[in-house]
């Protein structure tokens, strides 16, 4: 909120912007506004600025990995914890229908591993305004109408992550910042805040939700816009017991595990069906650009099978990601009579295969058991 409010002070048309998002949700609170509920999923493109400082937060791939996959689960109502939260509020969340990948097209259209490196010499780095600045040490933001900027670095003063609320009008600084202690599951990440939901909060607020009390603590009258969450009057942390009762009109107290409280990763459990909704609305329209933008192609999950195939559908050539135990193997495409038309030994982590002289249509590409359906255009 703070950082909100510094762009906001420091930028008329951030400010504007940010004014009719609070109307939108004014609007959506008073249920004159809602979102478009046909649209049933969204692939939303994601790209990870890792800018390190000490060699140690580098952090790899499959961390990152364990990070989109917390995302993909809490935002589509998947978590395995949910008999956790109190019955009341058991049936209140759903899903958003979001699906987060890592791009698999750079800004220029060239292939992407939808991850960037750099290495850092300023300390602290999120914690100013360098992060995004590439000649004060920072990495460029990729163009924010079509992806989703997520810094990993250190940010200093015990500060998890942050991000902005949602304008039309894009500030460079625009996306989220994440330390590397609180980001995905595995390597550098710290319990409590090794459970990937430090980055579900700020995806909440990158959406345009607020916490759960509003704007300021302290009393119980600061709305979040949301109608199915109790009124609260401060932050709760840590894991709590229920029921936790902080404002007399709400005998069931608060919900302290909702993502947008405070909670540590493994306590805090949903969001509402109006806080699913409402980031829907602001993906329809603050962040609409988002939608169907050019930098997802592929179709197959890379978990799935070890092999990823970009882009899908192709025209000239696929690049084939391969999982490192393909390593030496053969692999053949194949056309829809089964007919092999190109092989090929798996050398580096990415093969191009050319299919320029390919009829259009369909075509499988196998390695072992594993196949994949490629759409030549
Ligand atoms: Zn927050």
């Amino acid at each position: 909120m703070e950082r909100t409010q510094q762009r906001a002070a420091a930028e008329e048309s951030y400010a504007k912007g940010l004014e009719a998002n609070r109307q939108l949700a004014e609007s959506f609170e008073a249920g004159i506004y809602g979102a478009d509920r046909s649209i049933k999923q969204v692939d939303l493109a994601v790209v990870v600025h890792v800018l390190y400082r000490e060699e140690s937060d580098n952090i790899s791939m499959e961390q990152i990995h364990s990070q989109i996959d917390v995302l993909n689960r809490d935002f589509n109502w998947e978590q395995n914890d949910k008999g956790l939260i109190p019955e009341i509020w058991r049936e209140s969340g759903e899903t958003s229908g979001f699906r987060f990948h890592l791009a698999d097209k750079d800004p220029d259209g060239n292939f992407t591993t939808g991850v960037t490196r750099k290495q850092t010499t300023v300390s602290d780095i999120g914690g100013g305004e360098d992060y995004y600045r590439a000649e004060w040490g920072g990495i460029e933001p990729w163009p924010q109408p079509h992806y989703i900027n997520i810094w990993v670095c250190e940010i200093g003063g015990n500060v998890l992550g942050f991000t902005y609320l949602p304008s039309v009008s894009a500030q460079p600084s625009d996306g989220i910042v994440m330390d590397p202690r609180a980001f995905g599951t595995t390597g550098t990440a710290v319990h409590p805040y090794n459970g990937g939901r430090t980055l579900v909060h700020e995806m909440g607020h990158y959406f345009g939700l607020r916490h759960l009390w509003g704007q300021e603590e302290g009393d119980c009258t600061n709305t979040d816009y949301m109608a199915d969450t109790p009124w609260q009057r401060e932050a709760n942390f840590g894991c709590n017991d229920f029921p936790h009762v902080s404002c007399p009109s709400e005998p069931d107290g608060d919900m302290f595990m909702n993502f947008m409280d405070y909670a540590d990763d493994e306590c805090g459990l949903l969001f509402t069906k109006n806080q699913i909704e409402f980031m829907q609305l602001v993906l329809q329209t603050a962040k609409v650009t988002l939608l169907h933008s050019p930098a997802i192609t592929g179709i197959t999950e890379p978990d799935d099978l070890g092999l990823t195939i970009y882009p899908n559908p192709a025209e000239e050539k696929i690049n084939a990601l391969f999982d490192s135990r393909y390593k030496g193997k053969k692999f053949g495409v194949y056309n829809a009579l089964g007919q092999e038309v190109r092989t090929g030994w798996v050398s580096s982590s990415v093969e191009s295969v050319d299919l320029s002289n390919l009829s259009k249509g369909v075509y499988f590409l196998k390695i072992d058991s594993d196949f994949v359906r490629i759409q030549k255009q």
